[in-house]
C-alpha cells in the first residue's frame, strides 16, 4: 500500500478521479487498546464494523483476541488473520447449517439466541456432533430500551419473562447460560446501558442459577464531526461513559461474573478517512464520486456529523469567492438514483470547484462494509496515511446537523 504523510499529499500526488481510502493503522491500534484498557473484561471486536483484512490484521496486532461474528464470511475473515482467536457468534438468528459450520470447523463455543427455536437448532447441532453442552456458552439477549442513531430491540432480543423460560431451559440442557443486550449503534443517552443492566439483574434474580457471563453489546458513541450550529448536546467522552458503565456494574453487582462487551463504531471510526472528488458544482450543490450506495450511507442513515476538511486543486488558478467564507452545499452521490444526496449539507469554502478534492475523516464504521455496486461504482483503493486526521490543520468543515433547502 502507498503511503503518505497526510490525505493532501495523496490527493495532490494521486490526482484521484475515484474515491480513495486512507487507512490510519495507528489510530486504530490507539483506539483498539484504548478501550481495552477501559472496558473491565473481554472487548469481543464486532466485525461486521469493518471487516476488512487490514483492519482485522492490525487489531490483532494491537492485542485483540476476541470477535463478535455473525456469518461464516465472517469466521473465515477472522481465521485468515489469526489462527487462534476467539469468535463469539452473537448473532440471535441463524441457519442451522451456520451454527453446525461454527461449532464444527471453527471451534466456536459461544453463542447468542432470543428464542426457543434458536435452542432448538443449537441442541441438534450440539447433539449431532457429540460436544458437551457444558463447554458452550449461550447468551439470552434480552431487550432494551432507549435511544441510539440504530435502535435494534424492535429487531431482536428476548422480553424478560420469556428470557428467564429460555435461559432455564438452556440450563437443563447443560449448556452455561449468560445475558447479553445490544442497545443498538452510536448511542444518544449514557444512561441506555444502566437501564440495559437493571433488565439483565431482573433477568439473572429470577433465573434459579448462576449466571456464567454478561456481554453489554457495542452500541458505545465514536466522535464525529463539530457543528458549531448545533444546538444538541455533544456525547460525554467513552472515559466518562465507560466509567459510568462500570459503576452501574458495581452498583447491580455484576462485576462478579465475567464481562464483555463487542464495540464496533468507536474502535474503528477514526481509522479511515476518505478522499473524495468534486465532479461537479452547480450552483451550492457539489456532485462528489461516492455517495449513500458507496462510502456514505451509515452518514446518510444515521444522520452523522462529518468533519471534512477542503483539499483545493492547485491547477485551479481562477476562484470565485471568500476562502475564508464557510457556506453549505448540497451533496449528491456518483449514482443516477434520485435518493443518492446526503441528509446533511456539508459546511465548506466558498471557493470550492469542481475537480477539487474532500478529505472526509472518521468514516471507518460501517462505509467500507456497507458499500455497493451500484451503478458500477465501488471504491476500493486504498492508501496509508501517517498523520492521524485529527491531527492535521483543522478541518474547515463539516457535515452541519442543520437542514437546509438548497
Ligand atoms: C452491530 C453490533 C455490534 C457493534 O455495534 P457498534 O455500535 O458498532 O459498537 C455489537 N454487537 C452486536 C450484536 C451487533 O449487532
Amino acid at each position: 500500500m502507498q503511503q503518505f504523510e497526510n490525505a493532501r499529499e495523496a490527493a495532490l500526488a494521486l490526482r484521484p478521479d475515484e474515491p480513495v481510502y486512507c487507512f490510519h493503522p495507528e489510530v486504530l491500534k490507539a483506539d483498539a487498546r484504548r478501550f481495552m484498557e477501559l472496558f473491565p473484561g473481554k472487548t469481543a471486536y464486532a466485525v461486521k464494523t469493518n471487516g476488512e483484512p487490514m483492519v482485522l490484521k492490525t487489531l490483532v496486532e494491537a492485542g485483540v483476541r476476541a470477535f463478535d461474528v455473525a456469518s461464516p464470511g465472517e469466521f473465515a475473515a477472522v481465521r485468515a488473520v489469526s489462527k487462534d482467536a476467539e469468535m463469539l457468534y452473537m448473532h440471535p438468528v441463524k441457519a442451522q447449517s451456520d451454527i453446525r459450520l461454527a461449532l464444527e470447523e471453527y471451534g466456536i463455543r459461544v453463542i447468542a439466541i432470543d428464542h426457543e427455536d434458536e435452542v432448538a437448532k443449537l441442541v441438534r447441532v450440539v447433539r449431532a456432533l457429540d460436544i458437551d453442552p457444558g463447554k458452550v456458552t449461550v447468551f439470552v439477549r434480552i431487550q432494551t430500551k432507549g435511544s441510539a442513531a440504530y435502535e435494534l430491540s424492535k429487531k431482536f432480543g428476548a422480553g424478560p419473562a420469556y428470557a428467564v423460560e429460555l435461559a432455564q431451559r438452556l440450563h437443563r440442557a447443560g449448556f452455561k447460560v449468560g445475558i447479553c443486550f445490544h442497545v443498538g449503534s452510536q448511542i444518544e443517552d449514557p444512561d441506555i446501558y444502566e437501564r440495559a443492566l437493571a433488565s439483565a439483574d431482573w433477568v439473572r434474580n429470577r433465573m434459579g442459577f448462576p449466571l456464567a457471563a454478561l456481554d453489554v453489546g457495542g452500541g458505545f458513541p465514536a466522535e464525529y464531526g463539530h457543528d458549531p450550529n448545533s444546538k444538541s448536546k455533544p456525547m460525554p467522552s467513552l472515559e466518562e461513559i465507560m466509567a459510568r458503565l462500570k459503576a452501574d456494574i458495581e452498583e447491580w453487582q455484576f462485576n462478579r461474573v465475567p464481562l464483555v462487551a463487542e464495540p464496533g463504531r468507536v474502535i474503528v471510526a477514526r481509522a479511515f478517512s476518505l478522499i473524495v472528488r468534486v465532479l461537479l458544482r452547480k450552483g451550492r450543490r457539489l456532485y462528489i464520486n461516492d455517495g449513500i450506495w458507496a462510502s456514505l450511507s451509515d452518514s446518510w442513515t444515521g444522520k452523522l456529523t462529518l468533519p471534512a476538511r477542503f483539499i483545493p486543486d492547485p491547477a485551479i488558478r481562477q476562484r470565485n469567492g471568500d476562502a475564508n467564507s464557510i457556506v453549505p452545499f448540497r451533496v449528491c452521490g456518483a449514482t443516477c438514483d434520485s435518493v443518492d444526496i446526503l441528509s446533511r449539507p456539508f459546511w465548506l469554502p466558498e471557493t470550492i470547484d469542481t475537480g477539487d478534492w474532500i478529505e472526509i475523516g472518521h468514516i471507518g464504521a460501517y462505509s467500507l462494509s456497507l458499500r455497493t455496486r451500484f451503478n458500477g461504482f465501488y471504491p476500493d483503493t486504498f492508501v496509508e496515511v501517517t498523520t492521524p486526521f485529527d491531527q492535521g490543520e483543522a478541518p474547515q468543515s463539516f457535515a452541519s446537523l442543520e437542514t437546509m433547502a438548497v
